[in-house]
């Protein structure tokens, strides 16, 4: 009986499988397929590029110090920026930060664009929030330890820009990025730190999300203005503060809106300081001689050459060596070496038809001085900027 059981059982085998999984008739539905509606890239010429720091705590942050609202309005207009945008962690004040930077009476500027910002700072992690206008953070503070489904839903009803903070290390993110609109991949003028921060952006670009990569200082704390005042944390001023790194945004509408548009398009620089030269990442792709795309753009290729261009705008030492390394797909891919004088950078490839590619850039040369932090520039050393990646074929409904 038992022997009949196990013959039976043998013959009946491979026809079961084959019934049962059919190898013929899968389909991927995920596999990548000709994207036929993306729409050609905004105007290249029409808009400003505007710098700001997006992660800077003010006194209504309780472990900083010597950095009144006031003080970081001042200090970002006498750089040159253009937006401001104060994180102070909402766990300071109960998720009530409505009713505190945003209220405060120095909250006020006739030269900068405010932004209305916290650090979400919750156990699984910190991120920024981003508004244009204000709205109800305190909801936001209150699902914080909710699963991701719930936070992204509060997220979207908000209407808020949540930007992933310090990626690796202390105080991670936590949470899923796919509720993210942007990920801080150059957190402090410490840039070594960075490493894996900008492995988990190309993580997340390689798997075909559009993710802004931006700068944060993170900074704390001010120059003491008297040696009273001065406290253990002040040595950080030299070291870190506004600006370092500097994250540069090409606004079509000067308004707070147009900055978060801007920031969500991805059209997006990091530099090392207010000084120091801004990287810009072209492309033309129809051969025309014109560049017809910049950084955060997403085109449809077809497999043609594409001629790329990397240019540094600013304060570039003329007779300094710069080295751009071309990263595409998340891999080395190229390095340039150009001078200061000429600062800019060409290279040709043609991605493929159907397929994503990305290619992004990280520019190495002289630093550039930034005397009210003059430590800064040790902690960057030779890193001068990063851009946002040039995409081809990322589907925009991912
Ligand atoms: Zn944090
Ligand atoms: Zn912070």
């Amino acid at each position: 009986m038992y022997v009949r059981r196990l013959t039976l059982s043998l013959l009946l085998a491979p026809a079961l499988v084959t019934a049962s999984f059919p190898q013929s008739s899968h389909v991927n539905p995920w596999a990548p397929t000709e994207l036929n509606n993306l729409p050609p890239a905004a105007s290249l010429t029409d808009g400003t590029w505007l710098k700001g720091d997006l992660h800077v705590h003010s006194s209504h942050s309780k472990e900083s110090s010597n950095n009144s609202v006031a003080k970081i309005i001042s200090y970002s207009e006498s750089v040159g920026m253009g937006y401001a945008c104060i994180t102070d962690h909402d766990n300071h004040v109960l998720g009530d930060v409505a009713h505190n930077t945003w209220t405060d009476p120095d909250f006020k500027s006739e030269k900068l664009i405010l932004l209305y910002c916290a650090e979400w700072t919750t156990t699984r992690g910190h991120g920024n929030t981003i508004s244009a206008v204000p709205y109800d953070h305190q909801r936001f503070y209150d699902v914080r330890d909710q699963r991701d489904v719930v936070v992204g839903a509060v997220k979207k009803e908000l209407g808020i820009h949540l930007s992933a903070n310090h990626p690796s290390g202390k105080d991670h993110f936590g949470y899923s990025y796919d509720m993210v609109d942007s990920i801080e991949v150059w957190n402090s003028s410490i840039w070594p730190k960075n490493a894996n921060a900008i492995m988990i952006w190309d993580d997340m670009l390689s798997s075909g999300r559009k993710l802004t990569g931006r700068g944060g200082s993170d900074a704390h704390h001010g120059a003491a203005p008297t040696p009273e005042q001065a406290t253990k944390n002040t040595p950080q001023a030299a070291w870190n503060y506004i600006g370092t790194p500097t994250t540069w945004i090409f606004v079509k509408d000067k308004t707070p809106q147009g900055v978060i548009d801007a920031l969500n398009s991805g059209r997006v620089s990091v530099s090392a300081n207010p000084y120091a030269p801004r990287v810009e990442f072209y492309a033309d792709t129809d051969g025309n001689g014109q560049p017809d795309m910049m950084m955060g753009d997403n085109v449809k290729a077809a497999g043609k050459t594409v001629k790329f261009n990397v240019r540094l705008t600013g304060n570039t030492a003329p007779d300094g060596v710069y080295t751009v390394h071309v990263i595409k797909n998340g891999n080395k891919y190229k390095d340039i070496q150009i001078t200061g004088k000429s600062a800019t950078a060409g290279f040709e490839d043609a991605p493929p038809a159907i397929e994503r590619t990305y290619y992004r850039v990280e520019v190495e040369g002289p630093s550039t001085p930034y005397p009210q932090v003059p430590k800064s520039t040790e902690g960057s050393g030779s890193m001068v900027g990063l851009t946002n990646p040039l995409y081809f074929n990322f589907n925009p409904n991912f």
